[in-house]
């Protein structure tokens, strides 16, 4: 979900073997059981992309962050309207995660409300204190369609700075999975996954209907995902900013001294935004991204979302994609691209990143591609690199073999998939496959219905350990 180039994902295994602390994650749960319907029958294509559930969640986060800069007070509004019974609601803590302690994150529930709770209380799921995961249990079991309102308040603490999801340096704070997050699989039931030290991401969360409000400090100013309208007028040194996003799996939040510049590109409006004294070009930024949308666009189908944000943080040496949104902590290019190739793999067709990460992390380094084709030597040698494509996060032991097996092997996979079956075919299949699981969490299943009639890019996909039989046989 994030990207890094090599010697900075090198340099951050370091750190993170630094931090010591946990055994090794449980095995991953079986996905063989999920009841996600098929939706492309094997060789069919979507006449159009397909529509978000319109009894998705519908969910209200407002974030207050102190004139410290560091503290992140939120109230989160959640309607959930469940597709299987359950008596319970299961949310993530992402800034909980396994380093959490050693730079200084926390996010703390202080309180929840609804007129079916009954409890809520935290579970460990090998994240650092007070828990991974927050279950809210319920008076009641809702059935498939009965819906229940629940609001949750929440402290976030931002540690120092780093290439993490949420944190501050000098002119910004950034807090990007900063709210429990709602963690249903349509047709599955709660993803309830270990963290893992590994370097990726462990969530899978559902599209939701998604309104942001942001109250900061009067001097800075908000990028955030979704579309953003104007800030209010300052009032006792704040304003607050809100944005709608209406197909959000996780939201992410910057606010800083940004100086900001914005393009439209195939009706999508970009906004770029560099911190003072950096020397960037936030209009170049802009046009950079715009040039992403446009090469994807014609590779992939239209842009996912009416909008893009891309705060432009120190260079911590990556990058990390939200839905309509990026944290861009690098002055690399690629690392651009790569995220917002995500906006499609990822944001749009969504997957379980601790069961599948190669779903989004091998077609976001692939989707690189579309700048020109990396030399075949060098693509030959990716493929051979050791690991399964397909393995889950709790099947990687360290960093290393987790961007080899997933991003290098997995894009390179890919590329030979295409040119095995012919580029235009196989373009084709992708797109269908894209426009069939838009909204959705896809499953390995669903890449290989897409790719049911090219039986020469299958035999790579199955060769390198993306697709088992059982994944070929729906
Ligand atoms: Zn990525």
């Amino acid at each position: 979900m994030r990207r890094t180039l090599p010697g900075a994902a090198l340099a951050l295994a370091l750190v993170v073997a630094g931090c010591g602390g946990q055994g090794p994650p449980e095995a991953a749960p079986s996905p063989a059981s999920s009841a996600a319907p098929p939706s492309a029958a094997p060789g069919g294509c979507p006449a159009e992309r397909a529509e978000p559930d319109p009894d998705r969640p519908v969910v209200d986060l407002e974030f207050s962050l102190d004139e410290d800069l560091r503290t992140v007070t939120g109230t989160e509004t959640v309607v959930f309207t469940p597709d299987l019974p359950t008596g319970e609601l299961v949310f993530r803590l992402v800034p909980n995660g396994p380093d959490a302690t050693a730079v200084g994150n926390q996010l703390t529930v202080d309180a929840v409300r609804g007129a079916d709770v009954v409890s809520g209380g935290y579970e460990s799921a090998q994240a650092a204190a007070p828990g991974g995961l927050y279950v809210v249990t319920l008076g009641r079991t809702l059935a498939a369609g009965e819906s229940t309102e629940v609001e949750l308040d929440s402290t976030l603490r931002l540690g120092s700075g780093g290439f993490e999801r949420l944190g501050t340096a000098e002119d910004v704070s950034w807090f990007a999975s900063g709210a429990p997050l709602l963690t249903w699989e349509p047709g599955v039931g709660w993803a309830r996954d270990p963290f893992v030290e590994v370097l990726g991401e462990t969530a899978s969360s559902p599209v939701s209907d998604t309104t942001i409000t942001v109250e900061a400090p009067a001097a800075l100013t908000v990028l955030m995902t979704g579309d953003q309208g104007e800030p209010t007028r300052e009032r006792g040194g704040r304003r607050t900013w809100t944005s709608h996003e209406p197909v959000a799996r996780d939201v992410s939040v910057a606010v800083g001294a940004f100086t900001t510049a914005e393009l439209a590109v195939d009706g999508v409006r970009v906004t770029a935004g560099v911190l003072p004294g950096t020397g960037r070009d936030p209009a170049r930024l802009a046009r950079v991204t715009g040039e992403a949308i446009e090469l994807l666009a014609d590779r992939f189908g239209p842009f996912p979302y009416d909008t893009l944000t891309v705060p432009w943080l120190p260079d911590y040496g990556g990058g990390i994609e939200y839905p309509s949104s990026i944290l861009l902590a690098s002055t690399q290019d690629v690392v651009l691209l790569h995220e917002v190739a995500h906006m499609w793999f990822y944001g749009m067709v969504g997957d379980s990143q601790f069961r599948d990460p190669w779903l989004d992390e091998a077609f976001a380094s692939y989707a690189e591609s579309v700048t020109g084709d990396p030399p075949t030597a060098q693509v030959a040698r990716e493929l051979a690199l050791p690991g399964d494509v397909g393995g889950s996060m709790a099947e990687f032991p360290d960093d290393r073999r987790y961007v080899q097996a997933v991003y290098g092997k997995g894009g390179a996979m890919l590329l030979t998939a295409r040119e095995r079956a012919g580029a235009a075919a196989f373009d084709a299949a992708l797109r269908c496959y894209a426009d069939a699981t838009a909204w959705q969490i896809a499953t390995p299943a669903d890449v290989a219905a897409a790719l049911a009639d090219l039986p020469a890019a299958l035999a790579v996909l199955q060769e390198a350990g993306a697709l088992d039989p059982e994944d070929l046989a729906t």
